[in-house]
């Protein structure tokens, strides 16, 4: 049975209760993790409080030292790592090796940013002659990190790399489905010196560990990515201890495909942007608006796509889309698909359970795209997690960016024109956090990252992260 990380010790729940972690692929339990209580919360919390004192006052350089030497460790076994990933999420091997990986790259280029002074303040001249101003940035305290099941590791690396390396602690909660790769990966980065209490991973219901973390009075920041709904739910609850809080939420991007686009670069970029992680990423091209010259030929080369995508389990090799994380999450894709259905869509590719004996027990659905279905639809309306793709054919860009923003989130967004003139209107017009023109959907880590409207607040990646990880102060010195 795996165990959770508290204080630098492996453990279980005080309770001895424990959770199942099944293979979507299969539906067998791939292992037991413990499901923890509201005290043993408290003794994760605890524990990063405690570790908060030396890491925070540790030399930046002497920090990232650290980091980069933990990180040396779990790249030594990022094979372990991705393996499990794939038992526990589905998703195929190679996409759970790129996503370990990314996982020490994240944490690589934090200690590396660190270590090279980005946590720099700043000098101030005051109007007095005889006083000078500064800005000084510190580390907040306990963070608590709460992770969904799409992208664990990665998703988690986006708020422990920043987090941990300007001097905070962190206590993590992986979602209660994938929590395996996570606590391997702490066990990893102990094995490699990070010190006890600077990272702790508590298993467990998120009404629960979750939130005893945003409730606990010593937790000073929470990081959350999940659903809109839960996200909400989060600020309430951090309101009370006033918190700082970034909600990473979900979203429903929308790609405008123009009459004067590369029509094979927009099908092969739309596909990836739907279809990668079987549809269950939160940046993820969920509603297409085409112009109508060219709206057949390019939905004829997105449903070919779709058609060619080899699905597998995420252990088999030539897989190139694995089954959807659960059978709730199947099911919300199915019932959002009849309801297109229902009120006059088409499906011009999959639209069902791929047939075989290999996909019986798990969660498989076929890439899907329907088309002619009305605005109203809660394939427009919803966010569609999962492998299934609408599109829509409008008449010119004024119509595609009226309904491309008429979403209640805003979190990614795409455009494909050689017409710079089109691309700068959608750059400057699309309610979004993220504007793709002619390029891959794929977060850098080297560009903030955040939404806007229902797609939450708050900033991930690049430099801009250190804001949300770090509090000001502004300091006056009198000389005399
Ligand atoms: P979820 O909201 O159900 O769960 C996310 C995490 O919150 C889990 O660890 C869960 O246990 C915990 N949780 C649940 N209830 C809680 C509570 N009351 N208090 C505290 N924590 C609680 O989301 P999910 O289904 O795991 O993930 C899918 C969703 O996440 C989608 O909506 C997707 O768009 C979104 N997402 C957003 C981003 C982003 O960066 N914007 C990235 C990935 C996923």
């Amino acid at each position: 049975m795996a165990q959770m990380i508290i204080n630098g010790e492996r453990v279980g729940a005080t309770s001895g209760a424990t959770m199942e972690v099944r293979n979507p692929a299969t539906g067998d339990v791939v292992d037991t993790v413990p499901r923890a209580d509201a005290s043993d919360t408290q003794r994760a919390i605890q524990a990063a409080a405690d570790a908060f004192a030396s890491w925070s006052k540790l030399a930046a350089h002497k920090r990232a030292h650290i980091l980069m030497q933990a990180t040396a460790c779990v790249r030594a076994k990022l094979e372990d790592v991705a393996a499990l990933l794939t038992s526990e999420q589905g998703k195929p091997i190679r996409d759970s090796r790129i996503e370990a990986e990314r996982f020490a790259d994240n944490i690589e280029i934090y200690a590396g940013l660190i270590a090279g002074g980005a946590l720099s303040g700043r000098h101030v001249p005051l109007p007095s002659q005889k006083a000078m101003g500064l800005v000084v940035r510190r580390p907040i305290g306990v963070v608590g990190a709460i992770i969904p099941w799409n992208f664990p590791l990665t998703l988690m690396a986006n708020k422990i790399a920043p987090a941990m390396a300007v001097g905070n602690t962190v206590v993590v909660k992986p979602a209660s489905t994938t929590p395996l790769a996570t606590l391997r990966l702490a066990e990893l980065m102990l094995e490699g010196g990070l010190p006890p209490g600077v990272l702790n991973v508590v298993t467990g219901p998120g009404g629960v560990v979750g939130e005893e973390l945003i409730r606990h009075p010593l937790v000073r920041k929470i990081g959350f990515t999940g659903e809109t709904g839960t996200g909400k739910q989060v600020a309430r609850s951090a309101a009370e201890e006033l918190k700082h809080v970034t909600l990473e939420l979900g979203g429903s991007d929308a790609a405008i495909v123009c009459d004067d686009a590369d029509l094979d670069l927009a099908a092969k970029n739309v596909a990836i942007g739907r279809f990668f992680n079987a549809g269950q990423a939160c940046l993820a091209i969920k509603r297409v608006y085409v112009f109508e010259g060219v709206a057949d030929e390019f939905i004829d080369k997105v449903a070919a796509r779709a058609k060619r995508l080899k699905l597998g389990s995420g252990t088999d090799t030539s897989a190139q889309m694995g089954p959807l994380h659960t059978d709730k999450q199947r099911a919300e894709i199915e019932s959002q698909l009849a309801d297109a259905v229902e009120r006059g869509g088409r499906v011009v590719a999959g639209g069902l359970r791929p047939s075989g004996s290999q996909f019986d027990k798990g969660y498989f659905f076929e890439p899907t795209v329907v088309v002619d279905v009305p605005e109203g639809a809660r394939v427009w309306t919803e966010e569609t997690f999962g492998p299934l793709l609408p599109i829509m054919r409008v008449h010119d860009l004024d119509e595609a960016l009226e309904k491309a923003n008429s979403s209640e989130f805003g979190l990614g967004s795409s455009i494909f024109t050689r017409d710079m003139g089109k691309a700068q209107r959608a750059i400057d017009e699309l309610e979004a956090g993220y504007t793709w023109v002619n390029a891959v959907q794929i977060a850098h880590d080297e560009l903030p990252f955040g939404g806007t409207k229902h797609s939450g607040y708050g900033k991930e990646h690049g430099t801009e992260v250190l804001d949300y990880y770090t509090e000001q102060k502004s300091v006056v010195i009198a000389s005399g």
